[in-house]
């Protein structure tokens, strides 16, 4: 009898109906305790272990959940807390965690960024100002609370050392191997105190070994784990990456470790074995199942799979799990009523992966064989969904026609810009919003009753009219150049399109964790996207009837939407990316002829959609500009397309920012404007550009001095004539107050700007 593995990486800490989010939420509101958060989260933690013992999983992972994020709790425990916080050294407190999320009085929050190419954020570790300690062995603990009240022998998780100081900023690139070496004994420490306790495997992270790292980092690597191997030769280590194959896997598959984690679904992995073959001494954690999007999978197809890797490994030397933690898909579909039986049928969120992992360790085991009903029966679901996947033949013949001149303007930017100038009349420094306005209490309260049909869609709409009324007037009142009309009627930019484009489905419960509390329920592209009636149109003409100024058009981009949806993989998905963006064409259009002279798509995701594998790069961002400019380039000169993105760093991307070809983009910079200004000092950029010129992530309402500075100090290298006032994204997340203060100022700051630049000329 062999005895194949089945593990798991991570299993998502929200909740099945998000009760984690409500917990911290009421703790950071002081309307429970410290001790109630903890008694409630220790409960959802128990029940997320219970749940993985009962679906028969023999690695199940301990210190995965968390708090907040992963990171922010590896930083505690090695007491990597800046000093502008209140701490004073020993374990770190829940008011001091919070505290870097959350910022206080005195202190700015942690700056938080994207987990490799996912929608998580996780805290960025600063690493100048102390020496690292052990100030808790958090593995350890959550280890013995698996063992005491489940009787699970658990697989403790930690982030390893390469990928966390990687992950870090405060220090130069020349510091980073002794960084590294600091902390080795950290985590020497740890897995001899896991040892001691009984503890056989555990799992360390370095996806970072997923990205396109250096022969030094390489070198880094071979010594930290020598290191760990002569000092604790008790533990079995899996030296664990994801989302892209394992680079430098030559070198690095002979690591002194007990078991290689890689990813059979993103990146080429079983090329590197038909390559390189697999060393006999090691375990084979196989991620065969995706960990990152909601279909089912093959059973059949996966195990044909898992018996070709078996010729790889000796004897049982494999593990079977998901290709990277599922903390990046929703906990179970069994809450779903809504969904098509059929499109249902072919769905699987983490319960439903867990299971797909203990069925095809049994299979390896020859405890079930693949002609067995359960595993069929993945087959001919899936083999159901293919009349859904290809719902919409006119789409695929309208595809299939494009060419390249569809996706130009007709007229080149010089050109555009003239007339633009001309027909619509705005000032020198103009001023504009990013689109939405505060999502009030009232404003989400009454969605929820109209969504419960507790109200009318008619009582509904008027709503959202008297908010578009009431934020027109205070725009006018504010004197802004562009007006918006405030996004009232979108719960979220990719879901509110997802509901009205056909090939969409939207879920009841299939939210993932994106940063601390904040969760995102990404809709499902299950087939042929397309669109059938205008989406915005309506309130973007009302808002438009009310006032003489221009509104923007507001709509969500092709690279944006793709990304945040979880996409069946029958069709490519640029090809998914054409038809979001043929479909969002439409209703530019529509906006277009309603009178609507002004049309910005949100780009937000674009960056993050960036591959792993640096020699994808190319490819991507090419297609990602295709699909904008095909979704934008219908109207005409007059029209003012502007784009969105909600980062700044954007040095290696530039060319691909232009060759979106929009009018004019808005990019968020206030908390790293230098470092954006000298990108412009670099890279020629002739469209018209908004450098957001305060945070709005923050309440604080900004001083008059430092918007001028950020004004004054973008206008070193951009032309007045091409540059925007706006603030750095959205307003949703404010409140009314504290909008208005901010706008007034932000508008005040643009006009002396403005005089003092007219003075000069
Ligand atoms: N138009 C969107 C808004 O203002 C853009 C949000 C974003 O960039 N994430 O909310
Ligand atoms: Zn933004």
């Amino acid at each position: 009898m062999t005895n194949i593995k089945s593990s798991n990486l991570g299993y998502p800490r929200i909740g099945e109906k998000r009760e984690w989010k409500r917990a911290l939420e009421s703790f950071w509101k002081g309307d429970i305790t410290e001790s109630e958060l903890l008694e409630k989260t220790t409960a959802i933690r128990l029940d997320n272990l219970k749940k993985q013992q009962d679906l028969g999983i023999d690695l199940i992972p301990v210190g995965d959940f968390s708090l907040y994020d992963h990171i922010l709790d590896t930083s505690a425990s090695f007491g990597i807390i800046p000093k502008r916080y209140d701490y004073e050294g020993g374990k770190v407190d829940i008011n001091t965690y919070y505290q870097l999320v959350r910022g206080s009085d005195d202190a700015i929050a942690s700056e938080m960024t994207k987990w490799f190419n996912t929608n998580y954020h996780y805290i960025v570790p600063e690493l100048n100002e102390q020496q690292p300690e052990l100030k808790i062995n958090r593995a350890l603990k959550y280890y013995n609370e698996a063992k005491e009240k489940l009787g699970i022998n658990g697989k403790p998780v930690l982030v390893g050392p390469i990928t966390y100081v990687s992950l870090a900023k405060g220090y130069h690139q020349d510091e980073f191997n002794d960084l590294v070496n600091q902390f080795t004994p950290l985590y020497v420490q740890i897995l001899k105190e896991l040892a001691e306790a009984g503890a056989t495997w555990v799992q360390i992270d370095e996806p970072i070994f997923s990205t396109n790292v250096s022969e030094e980092v390489v070198a880094i690597a071979e010594s930290v784990y020598q290191t760990i191997a002569k000092e604790v030769p008790e533990i079995k280590v899996i030296f664990q990456t994801y989302f892209e194959r394992l680079f430098h896997y030559e070198r690095l598959s002979k690591l002194p470790v007990a078991g290689l984690g890689l990813d059979f679904i993103h990146g080429k992995s079983l090329e590197l074995l038909q390559k390189y073959g697999f060393p006999e001494d090691k375990y084979l954690a196989a991620g065969v199942i995706d960990g990152r999007n909601v279909w089912r999978a093959d059973l059949q197809e996966k195990s044909k799979l898992i018996d070709q890797l078996r010729t790889y490994v000796k004897e049982d030397q494999l593990i079977i799990q998901p290709s990277s933690s599922l903390l990046h898909v929703p906990v179970t579909k069994t809450l779903e009523t809504k969904i098509d039986p059929l499109i249902l049928g072919g769905l699987s969120f983490a319960d439903e992966k867990l299971a797909e992992i203990n069925l095809l360790t049994q299979v390896a085991n020859d405890k079930k064989t693949i002609d067995q009903e359960e595993i069929i029966n993945s087959t001919e679901a899936l083999e159901a969904l293919k009349e859904k996947y290809r719902s919409n033949d006119s789409v695929a013949i309208e595809i299939s026609k494009l060419s390249e001149e569809d996706a130009q303007r007709d007229v080149d930017f010089k050109e555009r810009l003239a007339r633009q100038k001309g027909s619509l009349g705005l000032p020198l420094l103009p001023t504009t919003t990013i689109g939405s306005l505060p999502q009030t209490k009232d404003v989400q309260q009454t969605r929820s009753k109209w969504r419960r049909g507790e109200i009318t869609n008619e009582a509904y709409e008027s709503f959202v009219k008297e908010q578009i009324a009431k934020w027109i007037k205070i725009q006018e009142e504010l004197d802004l150049d562009v007006l918006v009309h405030g996004e009232f009627e979108r719960n979220d930019m990719v879901e509110y399109f997802g509901e009205k484009f056909n090939g969409f489905l939207v879920t009841e419960y299939g939210w993932v964790q994106s940063y601390g509390s904040r969760c995102v329920k990404p809709p499902l592209i299950f087939g042929d996207v397309d669109w059938s009636e205008p989406i915005t149109v309506k309130e973007s003409v009302y808002a438009q009837s009310l006032t003489d100024r221009h509104v923007k058009g507001m709509l969500t981009g092709p690279v944006t939407i793709l990304n945040w949806s979880f996409v069946h993989d029958a069709t490519p998905r640029t090809e998914i990316m054409k038809q979001i963006a043929l479909a969002l064409r439409k209703e530019v259009e529509a906006l277009e002829s309603a009178g609507i002279q002004i049309i910005q798509v949100d780009e937000p995701a674009l960056r993050e959609g960036l591959p792993l594998d640096r020699a994808k790069w190319d490819e991507y961002l090419n297609s990602a500009a295709y699909a904008f400019r095909l979704a934008t380039a219908s109207v005409q000169a007059e029209t003012q397309i502007h784009t969105h993105m909600c980062y700044s760093n954007f040095e290696d991307i530039f060319s691909s920012i232009d060759a979106l070809d929009a009018d004019v983009i808005s990019i968020e910079t206030s908390r790293s404007h230098g470092e954006l200004v000298s990108t412009f000092e670099e890279n020629t950029y002739e469209k018209e550009i908004g450098l957001g010129v305060y945070d709005i992530h923050s309440p604080r309402v900004p001083a008059i001095e430092e918007i001028t500075e950020n004004i004054d100090r973008a206008l070193q290298t951009i032309t007045p004539e091409s540059f925007w006032v706006n603030p750095d994204c959205g307003l949703k997340t404010r409140n009314e107050q504290e909008t208005i203060d901010a706008l007034k100022v932000m508008v005040e700051a643009a006009k002396s700007a403005r005089e003092k630049i007219t003075v000069k000329q």
